[in-house]
């Protein structure tokens, strides 16, 4: 879960996405969204909380997106070694 008492800074030629609940700045539409929705859940609007949905649907799918490239890499780094010892050796 995010720290809503951690500093946060925004270079000043950034448009921030800025909470009007609690002032945190935002680089992304996206992330003040789920910012809402984990943070403020208590007083989220309806077009608030289809955002957060959509927001975390999306991460949701690029969390599992990264997950099988990363998989994908291992199991070529694992091949790429055994192949390797299999010449090498
Ligand atoms: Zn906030």
């Amino acid at each position: 879960m995010i720290n809503p008492d951690r500093d946060t800074d925004v270079p000043p030629d950034a448009t921030a996405h800025v909470c009007e609940r609690c002032g945190r700045p935002f680089t992304r539409e996206q992330h003040l969204a789920l910012h809402r929705g984990l943070n403020h859940p208590e007083t989220l609007s309806d077009a608030e909380r289809e955002a957060f949905e959509t927001a975390r649907d999306e991460e949701t799918e690029e969390l599992r997106r990264f997950r099988l490239l990363a998989l994908a890499a291992l199991v070529g780094l694992y091949f790429g070694f055994l192949m390797t010892y299999a010449v090498v050796t």
